[in-house]
Formats: structure tokens, C-alpha cells, sequence
């Protein structure tokens, strides 16, 4: 079995000045944990760092190539990658080497109109400037494909050559990585997950700028089916697939705690109160687990809770910032991201959502913290909130190689 080697680019993290080291140090992790979880933990798997650049190093066959490119789409971080030839650092064996990489990406992919050839030098050993050596290796290759136009902008091949010290590397193909920032540069936080489309995706926007994220689910048990249950652990395994240590889901039995507050309270004000009932129960859960704070999945105005009277009246009882990315978001435009990151098909499988119990088919639209603390009267807030703390279930998602 041949090393195979894999360049990845990464530019937002080169932006953070001082923190740069930081930001590549916890990518490298994450590439080398998420490839382990793939290819299990013993795989002889080399994350090395080198100048705004990481490179893997990993004894695979083209099978495992494409496994390890469908793992490093989901590293936030990176911003593109490509699989490398590694050569020794002479002129003439790069030239050799360049044209059989071009031959065998025309073989792969057939002949082209346009090329360029794109070197980089992160060590001077040659005295030439980068240019100097594109028309040195182009000219190379067009010797051997005279009828190839040179296109600088957009050439349909494009063959790389990053030149350093002893060993250079030669690339023809590049693929987009998730960009964004690599999980766990910055803060945790707790995200309120049902099985919908829309908190999947919000977890997963918010994981792309660095927060790791764990899950709290309310589960509507005993008058909803352990089917709404098991579609919010469904979705967290997927979207885990993009944390580099997969995390918890904590589970409140909320069904009883509902059909309490139903027993004394306006039919209209229920799914608000549920919603304030969820947060004070999610502030006190991300204490516990230090996160710093909340995520949910709505959006303004995409339904009659998340109108923004109703949303001022639940962010009333939060001591925690509650982040809703999905905020500004048109509901096509969520479930286009549902399907671009393949959660899409288990949020609408078929499931009850606990937020409806015991509800009013039209409720309330404009609803007032005065109107909220008035009916929270009817029952004690803090008793229930306790009775939910207690009886807190935790999952484990261990092993995402056997759930996905
Ligand atoms: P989704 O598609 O994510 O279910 P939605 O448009 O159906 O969202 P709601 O049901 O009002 O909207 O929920 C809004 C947000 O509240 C969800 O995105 C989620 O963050 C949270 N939420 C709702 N129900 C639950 C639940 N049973 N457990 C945990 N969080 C929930
Ligand atoms: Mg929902």
C-alpha cells in the first residue's frame, strides 16, 4: 500500500494574528481525531504542520482516499485540500513529475482547453520567483501538449507545486473543505435540539465558528411516542460527525411537567410558557456542564412563538445569552442547508413535537413577560424546574463509526 498524502488549506485562521498558532494547533487535532474515529484509533495517521499549511500522512488505497475526503469535508477549519505527490526537491525530477501528474489528471478527467501551472515557495532554495518557475514547469508540459492554451484566471486544470527545502509536493485536484473555524477555538455552549429541521442546522452553523456544542432534548414522553426522542438522537449523531469528540445529548422528561402547567394555565399561553419552562431548565443544565451559553433553531417570525413579542417574553427567564443563528433565515434557505448537510431526511421523519401539548390551535402572537409571570403564578416555577433536573437522562454517542 502506496502513503498517501493529503495538503490542507485553511485561510481564516490565518487572519487571527496572535491566536494563529492556537487555531492550526486545534485543527491539526481535529484532523487527526476525526481521521482516527474513521479509520480507528491505531491507523498510522501523521498530522504534521508546516507554514499555512497541514499535511496528512496516512499508508491508504483509493478507497480510503475517498473516506478520508468525505471525513475532511466535515473538519471545520479547512477551506480546501488535495491529494499530493511528494518529490524531491530538484528541477528536473519536479518537471518529470509534473507532467506524469498532469498526464494522469488528463487521463482521469480528459483533455482540457486551459491550464496553469501555480508554484509556491515557501523556502528560496531555487533563486527564481514563483512566476520564473510556472514558465519553467509550464513550458515543460506545454512542450508535451502544444494545443493547451495558458489561462491564468480560470484554467480547467490547474497543477500546484509547493516547493520546499528537501521535498516539494505536486497537486492537481482540489476539493472545498467547510471553512469556518476549527471546533473548539471557541467556547461550549448548550443547544435546545427537537427534531425538526431547524435546530440540526443551527447547531451545525454555530459549530463552524468554533463552539463545540452539546444537547438538551425535551422529550414529550408519555404523550408523545419515543419516536420524536429517537429522531433528535438520530440528528445528533449526525451532526456529532462534525465535532471532533462526539457529545453528549442530556434528556428531560417534560410530558408531565406539561401536562402540570396545561392543568392551570390559558391554553393560548402554553407553548410560551413551555418555552420559558425549556430555558430556565437549559440555563441550569449549562451551568452544571460549564456551557456559556444557549442555541436554539428559531427564526423570527417563522412561527407564533418565535414572533419577536414572544421571543422578548421566553429571553425574559434566561440568565444565558441565547444564540439563534438561524434568526435572519428564510425557511427555504434552512432547508436548503438541511440538505446540503444531509440531515434533511430524519428531521422529516414522522414525530410529535412536545412544544404543541395540550396547546391552543391559534396561540398567542403577542404575548407580554406581565402576562407570562401572571399565569406562572398557577404553579411553582421552581419546583418543576427541579423535578426536570433531577430526572436528567444522558446519552453517550461513542462510536460515530457504527451509528452513521
Ligand atoms: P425545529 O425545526 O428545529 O423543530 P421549529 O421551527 O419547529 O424548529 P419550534 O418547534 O418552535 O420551531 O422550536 C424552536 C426551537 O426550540 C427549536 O429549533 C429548538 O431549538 C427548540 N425546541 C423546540 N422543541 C424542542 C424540544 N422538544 N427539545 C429541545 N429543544 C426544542
Ligand atoms: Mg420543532
Amino acid at each position: 500500500m502506496n502513503t498517501a498524502l493529503l495538503m490542507i488549506r485553511y485561510h481564516e485562521i490565518a487572519l487571527k494574528g496572535g491566536k494563529r498558532p492556537v487555531f492550526e494547533k486545534q485543527l491539526a487535532r481535529n484532523i487527526d481525531k476525526m481521521l482516527k474515529r474513521t479509520f480507528g484509533s491505531d491507523a498510522p495517521i501523521k498530522v504534521l504542520r508546516q507554514t499555512g499549511r497541514i499535511l496528512v500522512e496516512a499508508p491508504w488505497d483509493d478507497e480510503n482516499q475517498a473516506k478520508a475526503q468525505q471525513t475532511l469535508e466535515k473538519v471545520f477549519g479547512i477551506s480546501s485540500f488535495s491529494p499530493m505527490r511528494k518529490v524531491d526537491t530538484h528541477i528536473e525530477t519536479i518537471k518529470t513529475a509534473a507532467l506524469e501528474e498532469f498526464q494522469k489528471a488528463i487521463a482521469a478527467h480528459g483533455m482540457p482547453k486551459t491550464f496553469r501551472v501555480q508554484t509556491r515557495r515557501s523556502d528560496k532554495v531555487f533563486p527564481e520567483s514563483s512566476t520564473d518557475l510556472d514558465r519553467i514547469f509550464g513550458s515543460h508540459l506545454h512542450a508535451a501538449f502544444p494545443d493547451l492554451q495558458v489561462e491564468l484566471k480560470k484554467p480547467e486544470l490547474r497543477l500546484g507545486i509547493e516547493i520546499r527545502r528537501n521535498q516539494s509536493y505536486i497537486w492537481s485536484q482540489k476539493f472545498p473543505g467547510p471553512g469556518g473555524l476549527p471546533v473548539g477555538s471557541n467556547g461550549k455552549l448548550l443547544a435546545l435540539m427537537s427534531g425538526g429541521i431547524d435546530s440540526p442546522i443551527a447547531v451545525l452553523q454555530i459549530l463552524k465558528r468554533g463552539s463545540p456544542v452539546r444537547f438538551i432534548h425535551f422529550d414529550g414522553a408519555p404523550f408523545v411516542g419515543p419516536e420524536s426522542r429517537e429522531k433528535a438522537e438520530d440528528l445528533v449523531r449526525l451532526v456529532n460527525q462534525y465535532q471532533p469528540a462526539p457529545e453528549r445529548m442530556h434528556t428531560i422528561a417534560f410530558g408531565k411537567i406539561q401536562e402540570k402547567i396545561a392543568l392551570v394555565t390559558d391554553a393560548k399561553m402554553r407553548t410560551v410558557l413551555y418555552r420559558r419552562m425549556m430555558m430556565r431548565i437549559s440555563c441550569r443544565i449549562a451551568r452544571r456542564i460549564k456551557a456559556l451559553a444557549l442555541v436554539t433553531g428559531e427564526a423570527l417570525g417563522q412561527v407564533a412563538s418565535q414572533t419577536l413579542e414572544n421571543l422578548v417574553t421566553i429571553d425574559r427567564v434566561s440568565d444565558l445569552p441565547i444564540l439563534r443563528p438561524l434568526i435572519a433565515y428564510d425557511k427555504s434557505e434552512i432547508i436548503a442547508l438541511a440538505h446540503h448537510f444531509k440531515t434533511f431526511d430524519t428531521s422529516v421523519r414522522e414525530a410529535a413535537d412536545c412544544c404543541t401539548l395540550f396547546g391552543d390551535r391559534h396561540p398567542t402572537i403577542y404575548s407580554t413577560p406581565a402576562e407570562a409571570e401572571e399565569q406562572e403564578k398557577n404553579f411553582d416555577v421552581e419546583a418543576l424546574v427541579n423535578e426536570a433536573c433531577e430526572k436528567i437522562e444522558s446519552w453517550t454517542f461513542q462510536d460515530s463509526r457504527h451509528n452513521s
